[in-house]
C-alpha cells in the first residue's frame, strides 16, 4: 500500500510514519514528489494496518498499489525518474543514446569506435567484458581487462560507461569499473544477480528477457528497487516471435505501457532486436517517437571483422546520421538530447 502525505507534512511526520509502517512489519520506502511525499508500505498488508496508518497525523490518505509491481509503478512515483550519470540525464524529458561495440576487443578499436561514438554526439559508451554468449567455445569476453579498458577510454573521452554483469559474484568488481551495470535478456530472472544488483549504487539497465511477459520485466525490476536501488532503466531488445527476418521482434508498445505504468526510464536496443543494421535507425527513431528516453546501439568500424554480432553494428558514418536524426525526432516529441 502507499501512504500520501499531506502536502506540507513535516519531517517528524513522514519519520513517525516509516517508523509506524516498520512496526507493522512492513517496510517504508519513501518517493518525495515536487508537491507530496509518498510512502510505500511494502510485505504482507492488511486491512487493519491501513486504517492504523489513516489515523496518524498528516496523513492525506492511505491506498492500495493494485499492479503487482509497487515500488516501480506510477501510483508510488508519479514523476518521471531522472537519474543522472557524469552529468547525463536518462529520463524525463532527456532523451541519452548509448553506442559502442557489442564486445570489447582490445584498447586499440574500443578507442577508434568510442571516438566515433562521441564525436557523433553520444556521451554513454557501451561494451561488453563479460559475454553471454550461446556457445560456450565462443569469445567470453576480456572479463576484468576489458573493464580497465572501457573506464580508461570513457574517462579520457568524458563518457560514462555501461557494460553487463552476468555473476553475482563479479557485481563489486563490474562496480568499480562502470557506471552504469546491464542486465542482460538472458539474467532477467536471475533473482540473486538482481538482489546483489539492488544492494549497489550504480544505476542498472535491466534488459527484457526474449519471452518475458511485461508484468514479469516489471517484476524484476521491482527486486532490484527492494534491495534498496532505485536507480533501474527499463531496456526492451526485442522478443521471441514467429519472425524470421530480424533476429527478434521488437516490442514497441512495450514503450508507451511501461512510460504510463512505471516512473522508470525506458530504452529501446534495435540492434539486437533486428539483428541487421539496414533497420536499426528506423527501429531507434520509432521508438524515440513512442516514447523512449533514448536507444542502445552497437557500432563497429569493421563489422566483418568484429567478434561478436557485426551483422547488427552501425558504420560510424551510419551511427552518427542517427544520431542527427533522433535529435529531429526527440525534438518534435519535446526530449532535449543529452
Ligand atoms: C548486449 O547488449 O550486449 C546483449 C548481450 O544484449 P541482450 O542481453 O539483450 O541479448
Ligand atoms: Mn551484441
Amino acid at each position: 500500500m502507499i501512504v500520501v502525505m499531506k502536502q506540507g507534512a513535516t519531517e517528524a511526520q513522514i519519520s513517525h510514519v516509516a517508523e509506524r509502517i516498520k512496526e507493522l512489519g512492513l517496510t517504508p520506502h519513501l518517493s518525495r514528489g515536487q508537491f507530496r511525499t509518498i510512502i510505500g508500505a511494502i510485505g504482507e498488508e492488511g486491512a487493519a494496518n491501513q486504517e492504523l496508518l489513516r489515523q496518524i497525523d498528516g496523513v492525506e490518505q492511505v491506498l492500495q498499489i493494485m499492479k503487482p509491481y509497487k515500488l516501480c509503478s506510477r501510483e508510488f512515483h508519479a514523476e518521471d525518474t531522472v537519474i543522472e550519470v557524469k552529468g547525463i540525464r536518462i529520463g524525463g524529458n532527456y532523451c541519452a543514446v548509448i553506442g559502442g561495440p557489442c564486445t570489447i576487443e582490445n584498447l586499440d578499436m574500443l578507442e577508434k569506435i568510442a571516438r566515433h561514438v562521441r564525436q557523433a554526439g553520444a556521451r554513454i559508451l557501451r561494451g561488453g567484458a563479460f559475454k553471454p554468449r550461446t556457445s560456450p567455445y565462443s569469445f567470453q569476453g576480456l572479463g576484468k581487462q576489458g573493464l580497465q579498458m572501457l573506464a580508461d577510454v570513457g574517462q579520457t573521452l568524458g563518457m560514462a560507461t555501461i557494460t553487463e554483469v552476468m555473476d553475482p559474484r563479479d557485481v563489486d568488481l563490474v562496480a568499480r569499473y562502470a557506471d552504469i551495470l546491464q542486465i542482460g535478456a538472458r539474467n532477467m530472472q536471475n533473482y540473486n544477480l538482481l538482489r546483489e544488483v539492488g544492494q549497489t549504487h550504480k544505476p542498472v539497465m535491466l534488459k527484457r528477457g526474449m519471452a518475458a511477459p511485461f508484468k514479469e520485466w516489471l517484476m524484476s525490476a521491482e527486486y532490484i528497487f527492494s534491495g534498496g536501488n532505485h536507480q533501474v532503466i527499463l531496456c526492451e531488445r526485442g522478443i521471441r516471435s514467429f519472425e524470421t527476418e530480424t533476429r527478434f521482434t521488437m516490442d514497441v508498445s512495450c514503450v508507451p505501457l511501461a512510460r504510463l505504468d512505471s516512473h522508470l526510464p525506458v530504452y529501446v536496443d534495435p540492434s539486437h532486436a533486428a539483428g541487421r543494421r539496414d533497420l536499426i535507425e528506423s527501429m531507434a527513431l520509432a521508438a524515440i517517437a513512442a516514447g523512449a528516453h533514448g536507444v542502445m546501439v552497437e557500432v563497429h568500424h569493421c563489422p566483418e571483422q568484429a567478434v561478436c554480432d557485426g551483422p547488427q553494428a552501425l558504420l560510424p558514418e551510419q551511427f552518427a546520421s542517427l544520431m542527427a536524426r533522433v535529435r529531429q525526432i526527440a525534438s518534435v516529441v519535446g526530449k532535449t538530447v543529452e
